[in-house]
């Protein structure tokens, strides 16, 4: 519930308006999710508020601790039996959250262990507001950062993921910086022509991953429907309402996508867009599909800076767990 939903429901149970504050301190601050345990709170509003609510925070199943840099990749059950995965990084020092939208995804581009697992459901906004509250209460840690980059593709689940932005970012509850947040998307124009009109000045990622259609069609199937042309378009008008730098993010494979030829048309196509890219080494989650050789990889990055484009590449974090972009998928349980 966003903070002014929480108010109305309490009204209508006639529960007083402070006592919004109240709970929302026990959820966000103290990582107590428990009504009976709200002692601040009389125990006739307690019991009223049980008997009323739940908090549907998803339960962990799994957890496993990178030995290598201490990313935590969780495995969650939800509430109707699904899984979903979250990730706790650390980036330069602050604790980031990467989660997930969609219980697997239906883009099923062909090198991410998510699109191969197959689609079942939107994530609620509770389900996605839920996982930064249950790394928050496991690891003792205060999530600063939030990067959308879990499983599945957040711009098709745009009203529960907007809802989940909207609760995390007021100062009643999480009170995060919206600049804090990263939204990654496969690149959906109307959606993010959509989100440029939300007044939300948020960090958008574009998983590019090709310089051509041509390429693209092969790994990202939606590419047939939506062109590189018409998302650079939309990403160009999103960077230039929000002011904020768009990354571009560009998987590296193998003899696929890391040709000289490659860096130069990406070059071209980025010409003039305030934008960063996120060179990504791919992860080999399916056979055929390799990471090139570092050799390779440095110099795909030193062709964009010599053509005038920022870049960087983005090493994996918790290498032994299985934890980073691309890796996360639906686990069966039984
Ligand atoms: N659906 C969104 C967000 C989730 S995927 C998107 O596609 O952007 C998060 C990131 O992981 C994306 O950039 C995605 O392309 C990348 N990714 C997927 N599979 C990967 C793999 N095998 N190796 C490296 N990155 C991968
Ligand atoms: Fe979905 Fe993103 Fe994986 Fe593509 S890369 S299948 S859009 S989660």
């Amino acid at each position: 519930m966003t903070y002014e939903e929480l108010v109305e429901v309490i009204r209508k149970l006639g529960v007083e308006r402070y006592r919004a504050d109240q709970i929302l301190d026990w959820l966000y601050k103290k990582h107590v999710f428990v009504f009976e345990e709200m002692t601040n709170i009389s125990k006739q509003h307690r019991q009223l508020l049980k008997e009323n609510f739940s908090v549907p925070l998803p339960q962990i199943i799994t957890k496993r601790v990178s030995s290598l840099d201490s990313t935590t990749k969780y495995l969650y059950q939800l509430e109707d039996g699904n899984t979903i995965e979250s990730v706790l990084l650390f980036h330069e020092g602050y604790a980031t959250a990467c989660i997930s939208t969609q219980v697997g995804c239906p883009v099923k581009c062909a090198f991410c262990a998510t699109g191969q697992s197959g689609f079942v459901r939107n994530l609620s906004a509770a389900e996605i507001v839920s996982q930064v509250l249950a790394i928050e209460a496991d690891s003792k840690q205060t999530v600063r950062n939030i990067v959308y980059m879990g499983m599945g593709e957040p711009l098709l689940n745009y009203e529960n993921v907007l809802k989940s932005i909207r609760i995390l970012i007021h100062e009643r509850t999480k009170n995060l910086g919206v600049r804090r947040i990263t939204i990654s998307t496969v690149g959906i124009p109307d959606k993010i022509l959509q989100l440029a009109g939300e007044g939300l000045d948020l960090n958008l990622a574009i998983s590019l991953h090709a310089a051509s259609d041509e390429k693209r069609d092969k790994i990202i199937p939606m590419n047939k429907k939506y062109s590189i042309e018409e998302i650079l378009h939309a990403a160009r008008l999103y960077q230039e309402k929000s002011d904020r730098r768009v990354t571009i993010e560009y998987i590296l494979i193998k003899e696929f996508n890391d040709f000289d030829e490659d860096a130069r048309r990406l070059a071209r196509l980025l010409s003039g867009m305030k934008v960063f890219v996120n060179l990504i080494p791919i992860n080999p989650v399916v056979t055929g599909l390799e990471k090139p050789t570092q050799w390779k990889i440095n110099r795909f990055k030193e062709l964009l800076i010599d053509h005038g484009i920022e870049a960087e590449v983005r090493y994996e974090k918790g290498a032994d767990i299985e934890a980073a972009c691309g890796q996360l998928r639906i686990r069966n349980l039984h």
